[in-house]
């Protein structure tokens, strides 16, 4: 068979790999054998589920060979589906997985991409080439009578040819480069499959020559044979047999993280329905976790029978960093994803774990606050999201979310800032707004300062959009600070008779920015400062228009901000009092744009807005 090309993103990545990558080589045996468990898998599944399969011969296993003289191939074989010609060309030449494509546009853009990113988004089969200058596949389909080979060097082509296989399943083989040569040892193999691969619930061989007798009666070394992996389903497990280290190390078979996962769960549940979870929480993120195309972190078995990895709707979306098993004794073999999605095993499966993670969740809270704030810096932005996905447990997540506050420092539950509150405080106040714009000191919180009212502060988008549709925490209403309703609570505050004196003032300022503002008033909620902007009602807030901007939304309806300003600052009482009309519309224009600068929003003219600064300071000085 002639020469192929390989697509592009495969060359790219090919590229990438030989040439920039050397941290971590040893995760391509992981990735290796991870492809031959997948392939035992599939092969064992249609055994299970398809007519023609049955019965077909099929003993599960992985084989592991090295040359021990000259270190020059290392070989991985499974008795798995193995591959036909157009599956060789097809799956071996392009990148199926988005993550990957992903991986390679993040590495593309930043020149000093970590290279450990190669390990946690998984480029799996051509991570042979970080050790290999060529790399042989040899497959038999199951069922099919033809082998053959695909060969590449790596370098943009490869090829397919017919080639002998014995029994049906892959063999890769790698002609190790020479800093590749390490990876045949014995030890090394061992040490590497021991981390990554114990529970890959098929045996690992390991080919080895040893020598016999010693001195002069050292006969030809002998081949010998080992199981090196424990094979086991550590989740079937009781847990009384096994130790932190036990989970520690399953956790990094079941995912590529590198990192120790901070906490996980396991259960054996009996009774009406008979089913296996062992959920971890990851210490960090994981890289994809915004994406819409994330891989999910969860894998359904059934009776210890892989099914899929690959499945959204095995936890809610607002629990996708969730890492673990699910394995059920009374699902049927051949689930569907459609049949999973409305099977009644499934959904109360589904329910039991969502309270389960939940409930520990709010124990880690509890009993190591460390930690669960650590967790919620990382995750909390995803698990919120449950806020408004899941009402049913909405009560159990707000004694899970937790924000940062106007007067204590790190991060706050709702519990505690009500355990705070004075009597004379109505509601929970909080603000949403822009990271970027410190929203701890804006000066929409001067007069919650003043009276001692702490304030939430939520900087993340999905704060903006959950929040409102909480409304309520027990018996209380949660009021955003930056809109134009909530200062009723602070109306004893206000100064009458400062507020009179403006009012012509505020007259003039309504009509020169009539195009930018919806109104102008005087404001209760300002101390120190002249002036601040807040959205009306239930209008969106200017931050929160600007996330929708960027999220590609065009036509937002027309909702303009209301000026505050402050009828006892120097700056107003000022102006009120001059009657300066050339004063009076650049300093009206700059009291707007202050207001809007701290909320994020730049000024729409900046050259008119520097103009306007310039000509009131020469004022001063003249
Ligand atoms: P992934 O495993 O994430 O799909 P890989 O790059 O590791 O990505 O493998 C690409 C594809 O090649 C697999 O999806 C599978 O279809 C095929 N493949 C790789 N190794 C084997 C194998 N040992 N047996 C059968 N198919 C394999
Ligand atoms: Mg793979």
């Amino acid at each position: 068979m002639a020469k192929k090309k390989f697509k592009t993103e495969v060359t790219e990545l090919l590229h990438l790999i030989t040439h920039s990558l050397y941290s971590q080589r040893e995760i391509f045996l992981r990735e290796l054998i991870s492809n031959a468990s997948d392939a035992l898998d599939k092969l064992k599944y249609l055994t299970l589920t398809e007519d023609d399969y049955k019965g077909f011969p099929f003993v599960p296993r992985i084989d592991v060979e090295f040359d021990d003289t000259e270190h020059a191939t290392l070989s991985v074989s499974d008795t798995g589906i193995g591959m036909n010609a157009e599956e060789l060309a097809e799956n071996l030449g392009t990148i199926a997985r988005s993550g990957t494509r992903r991986f390679l546009d993040d590495a593309k853009s930043d020149a000093a991409a970590d290279t450990n990113l190669i390990g946690q988004f998984g480029v799996g089969f051509y991570a042979s080439f970080m050790v290999a200058d060529r790399v042989e596949v040899t497959s038999r389909r199951a069922g099919d009578d033809q082998a053959h080979r695909w060969t590449s060097d790596g370098r943009g082509q490869f090829e397919v040819e017919p080639a002998e296989r014995a029994q049906s399943g892959t063999t890769v083989t790698l002609h190790l480069s020479d800093d590749g040569k390490e990876f045949a040892s014995r030890y090394r193999i061992e040490g590497i499959v021991k981390r990554y691969s114990n529970h890959i619930p098929h045996p690992i061989h390991l080919h080895y020559q040893e020598a016999t007798g010693t001195g002069d009666d050292a006969a030809d070394p002998e081949e010998k044979v080992e199981q090196i992996n424990a094979a086991s389903a550590l989740w079937k497990r009781p847990k009384a047999e096994l130790s932190d280290d036990d989970y520690r190390e399953f956790y990094k078979t079941l995912t590529v993280d590198t990192e120790d996962p901070l906490h996980w769960v396991h259960t054996h549940a009996e009774g009406t329905l008979e089913y296996t979870t062992l959920f971890y929480l990851p210490a960090k993120a994981p890289p994809d976790i915004y994406y819409a195309d994330y891989q999910p972190g969860v894998k359904l078995y059934v009776r210890r029978v892989f099914i899929t990895d690959d499945d959204r709707e095995l936890l809610p979306t607002y629990l996708r960093f969730i890492r673990g098993v699910i394995d059920s004794e009374d699902l049927p073999l051949n689930v569907s994803r459609e049949i999973l999605q409305q099977n009644r095993t499934m959904s109360a499966i589904r329910q039991a774990s969502v309270k389960k993670i939940l409930s520990e969740l709010a124990g880690l809270a509890k009993n190591n606050a460390g930690a669960y704030d650590r967790f919620f810096t990382e995750l909390g932005r995803v698990l919120k999201e449950g806020l408004y996905q899941d009402p049913g447990n909405r009560e159990q997540l707000l004694e899970l979310v937790r924000y940062r506050s106007s007067s204590e420092e790190g991060l706050v539950s709702l519990a505690g800032y009500k355990e705070r509150m004075s009597s004379e405080q109505k509601a929970i106040y909080y603000i949403t707004g822009d990271r970027s714009a410190d929203l701890r000191r804006s000066p929409l919180l001067e007069a919650y300062r003043a009276k001692g009212f702490e304030v939430l502060v939520m900087e993340d988008e999905i704060d903006e959009l959950v929040v409102p549709a909480i409304g309520t925490y027990g018996d209380l209403e949660l009021k955003a600070v930056n809109r134009s309703d909530t200062a009723d609570d602070l109306e004893d505050d206000r100064d009458e008779e400062s507020e009179k004196k403006i009012e012509p003032l505020l007259g003039k300022m309504k009509k020169l920015l009539s195009e930018q503002v919806k109104d102008v008033r005087p404001s209760a909620r300002l101390s120190d400062s002249p002036s601040c902007v807040v959205a009306d009602g239930s209008d969106p807030t200017l931050a929160f228009q600007n996330v929708l901007r960027q999220l590609g939304q065009r036509d937002l309806p027309d909702s303009k901000p209301i000026l505050e300003v402050n009828p006892g600052h120097p700056i107003i009482v000022g102006l009120a009092e001059r009657g300066d009309d050339a004063l009076l519309d650049d300093a009206s224009r700059l009291l707007l744009e202050q207001a809007l600068l701290i909320e994020g929003v730049r000024p729409e003219d900046p050259i008119a807005f520097a103009k306007r600064l310039n000509r009131v300071m020469e004022r001063a000085l003249g």
